[in-house]
C-alpha cells in the first residue's frame, strides 16, 4: 500500500479504497458473512472442536465455479468494526475453536494485522490464513508475525487455464512464489495431538478436464518443494457452481477416473504427506448458510 493505493494482491488496482472498491470489490471496510466453528476442513485443522472460521466478503480471485460465489462475486456479509472483529476472534476461542480461520482474507491484511495487534496477549490459539493462492509475496511477508497456518491453494499450472476459469493468466507465477515465502515463515509443519499448530498445507481441487493441469502442479512440487515441509490436501469436492454454466467443460462433477487418476500420480511421486479424499465428499453440505451467524 502506498498513498492509499492498494497494491495488496497481484491484481494491483492502485485504487484508494478510502473512496473506490478494487477487484476485489471491497472498499475498507471490513464485511464478514459468517463466524463460526466449522467442521469441514482437513482433520488437523477442525479436529472434533471445530476450526473458527471467519467468511470475509469479497474476494480477489473470484473463479466462475466459486463455491461461495454470493460472499466472493456478490459480496454478501455485514459491515464490521476492527474492535468487533476482535470481539469475534475472542468470541470463537471462547467456543473452544481450535484456530481462527481467515477464509478468503487477502483484500483486508492490513486491517486483519492490526486486528491482531489489538488482540494480541488475549488470542492463545493458531491463526490460519486461508487464501485462494493469488497472493503476492510482500503481502505475505507482513503476516510473518500474525499467521501460524497457511491454507494455500494452487489451482492451475496453466495460465490459459488461470485465465479462463479466474481471470489471473498469472497465477500460477504468484502462487508459486508464495508458497515459498510461506513454508520460509512457517518452517516445516508441526502437529500436537492431532492439531496443527504451525505449517502450510497446500491445497489443489481436481477440475473437471484438468487433470493434465493436475499433474503439472503435483510435477511442480514434486521438484521445487521439500517433502517434509508441506501437507498435501488432493480434493475431489468440486461442484458446478455460479458462472461454470458457461464453460460446459467444467459444468459437470468430476469423474471418479479424473480423480483417481491425479491421486495415483501422487503416490506414484510420492507425495503422500496428506490428505485425499474420498469420491462420497464432493457434496453441497462443504457449503455453509451465510446468514451473518456469529456476526
Ligand atoms: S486487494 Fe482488492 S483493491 Fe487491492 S489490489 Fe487486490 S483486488 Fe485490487
Amino acid at each position: 500500500m502506498v498513498d492509499n493505493e492498494c497494491t495488496l494482491c497481484p491484481r494491483e488496482c492502485k485504487v484508494n479504497r478510502d473512496i473506490v472498491a478494487g477487484y476485489c470489490g471491497c472498499d475498507n471496510k471490513i464485511r464478514v458473512a459468517r463466524a463460526a466453528l466449522h467442521f469441514w476442513e482437513e482433520p488437523c485443522i477442525s479436529g472434533e472442536k471445530g476450526s473458527g472460521t471467519v467468511f470475509f466478503s469479497g474476494c480477489n480471485l473470484r473463479c466462475c465455479y466459486c463455491q461461495n460465489y454470493t460472499l466472493s462475486h456478490q459480496r454478501f456479509g455485514k459491515e464490521v468494526s476492527s474492535e468487533r472483529l476482535g470481539e469475534i476472534f475472542l468470541e470463537l476461542q471462547d467456543k473452544g475453536a481450535n484456530n481462527i480461520n481467515l477464509v478468503t482474507p487477502t483484500h483486508y491484511v492490513d486491517k486483519i494485522i492490526k486486528v491482531l495487534d489489538n488482540i494480541r496477549k488475549d488470542l492463545k490459539i493458531p491463526v490460519v490464513y486461508n487464501c485462494g493462492g493469488y497472493e503476492k509475496i510482500n503481502t505475505i511477508k507482513m503476516l510473518k508475525d500474525y499467521v501460524d497456518i497457511f491454507l494455500h491453494d494452487i489451482k492451475y499450472y496453466d495460465n490459459e487455464r488461470a485465465f479462463k476459469y479466474s481471470s489471473a493468466p498469472d497465477y500460477f507465477k504468484h502462487s508459486s512464489e508464495a508458497v515459498n515465502e510461506m513454508i520460509r515463515i512457517t518452517g516445516n509443519p508441526i502437529i500436537k495431538d492431532g492439531i496443527m499448530k504451525k505449517g502450510v498445507i497446500i491445497r489443489h481441487l481436481v477440475l473437471p478436464g484438468g487433470k493434465e493441469d493436475s499433474m503439472s502442479i503435483l510435477n511442480w512440487i514434486n521438484h521445487n518443494l521439500k517433502k517434509d515441509s508441506y501437507i498435501l490436501s488432493l480434493m475431489n469436492q468440486y461442484t458446478p457452481y455460479y458462472k461454470s454454466i458457461e464453460h460446459p467443460e467444467i459444468n459437470r462433477r468430476l469423474t471418479t477416473y479424473e480423480y483417481e487418476k491425479v491421486l495415483n500420480y501422487a503416490i506414484e511421486l510420492g507425495l503422500t504427506n496428506g490428505y485425499m479424499q474420498e469420491r462420497s465428499s464432493a457434496k453441497k453440505e462443504y457449503t455453509p448458510e451465510f446468514d451473518l451467524t456469529g456476526v
